[in-house]
């Protein structure tokens, strides 16, 4: 029997606890070819998009999640999901092939779930950034940068109170993150400042690439700076 790129998982909700499926890539479907300059993987298959099955959405009350959230709800959570989400939810799935459409609704969901739940703020940026590169992939700017700026804020926030400490994240790529993205949205005061940050960790720093990323995007705004000053 061929392998098809997809597979379906189960998956027990975080808030209601009733059972649904999702779909999932299998990852030797996965190929990664290049990395944008926010780190956005670029696919060898156009056609299969991981990033578009990230988010669970339970079908039967709406809340929305990645495995990267916590099982523990803070007191009067749940209420308020249930006031916010669940109780305005008409019973729908997302456990098929998604279009970059349905992606997009279902990080919507994820952001507004994670919001609400106060999951941590470097998750909740992962999931703002990823539905800009989705908007990148239609083409759709304004909301790109929407994403974007929304994407910064939380990895600054992030980064102010020490949220990541204890995930994937690094302090470097924290750093030139809250940089790349400050200068996709025009705040070059900003990202000037923390691309400084990376370079001057350089010595300490366990992620040379980093570094040199950091040194090749200042040195792009230089550039662009300079020609500006011509005129
Ligand atoms: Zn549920």
């Amino acid at each position: 029997m061929e392998l098809t790129p997809y597979y379906q998982k189960d998956i027990e909700c975080l808030h209601c606890k009733q059972k649904f499926k999702t779909t999932k890539v299998r990852s030797k479907f996965i190929k990664v070819e290049s990395h944008h300059t926010d780190f956005q993987p670029i696919y060898e298959n156009k056609e299969i998009n991981p990033l578009l099955y990230n988010i669970f959405v339970c079908e039967h009350c709406g809340f929305s999640f990645t495995d990267d959230f916590t099982k523990y709800f803070a007191p009067g959570v749940k209420e308020i999901i249930q006031e916010q989400i669940s109780s305005k939810w008409a019973p729908r799935t997302y456990g098929n092939e998604r279009s970059i459409e349905e992606g997009i609704m279902t990080y919507k969901l994820g952001i507004l779930s994670g919001t609400l739940k106060k999951e941590k703020f470097v998750n909740m940026a992962g999931l703002a950034l990823r539905t800009a590169w989705l908007y990148r992939l239609q083409d759709k700017q304004q909301e790109e940068i929407r994403f974007l700026e929304m994407a910064r804020n939380r990895y600054a926030e992030s980064y102010s109170n020490d949220d990541y400490n204890g995930t994937q994240m690094s302090e470097s790529r924290m750093l030139y993150l809250i940089a790349e993205l400050s200068r996709k949205i025009g705040d070059i005061e900003y990202a000037t400042r923390y691309f400084s940050k990376v370079i001057e960790k350089q010595n300490s720093s366990l992620e040379p690439t980093i570094v040199e990323m950091a040194k090749d995007r200042w040195q792009e705004i230089r550039v662009q700076k300079e020609k500006e000053a011509i005129g």
